[in-house]
């Protein structure tokens, strides 16, 4: 098995309104992905897929969370205030921890593994995990193997 893995960084905001401590209040940070794919063969240029291809197809999702400030949609007063101050919030259907921030990147990756397989020409190209990182020191990972 092949494996490659691409980092990808964008600095956002968020609140945890599920929290009882510090995470309730607005903050940020700066994340850093992980994307990890693999493959049982390579591409004619003895790849699993170019980096700069994949980067080309991902930056679109990284470029909607840049800056941007991801909420959950129960803490609707909240929500609606961001929105009236015409700033660039994401309500979301959940707190937006690490864990699933991990979840749903990695399904919106997915998504697009039939255009990443064509451009990489390998129909073996997978997904294998995504990992974010709030900091240095703490992360989370979604995988569908166990
Ligand atoms: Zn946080």
């Amino acid at each position: 098995m092949f494996r490659l893995e691409k980092r990808f960084t964008f600095p956002m905001g968020h609140r945890l309104c599920k929290h009882d401590g510090a995470c309730f209040n607005f903050h940020g940070h700066n994340y850093v992905v992980l994307v990890g794919l693999k493959s049982t063969i390579l591409n004619k240029n003895d790849m699993i897929i170019d980096f700069s291809h994949l980067k080309e197809e991902l930056n679109a999702i990284f470029d909607v969370l840049d800056h941007a400030f991801m909420i959950n949609k129960e803490d609707k007063e909240m929500v609606e205030k961001l929105q009236n101050a015409d700033l660039k919030v994401i309500p979301v259907d959940y707190d937006p921890t690490a864990e699933r921030m991990a979840e749903e990147l990695y399904f919106a990756i997915q998504a697009k593994l039939p255009k990443l397989r064509i451009k990489a020409e390998n129909s073996e190209l997978c997904l294998d995990y995504v990992t974010i990182f709030e900091n240095e020191n703490s992360k989370a990972t979604f995988s569908e193997i166990a």
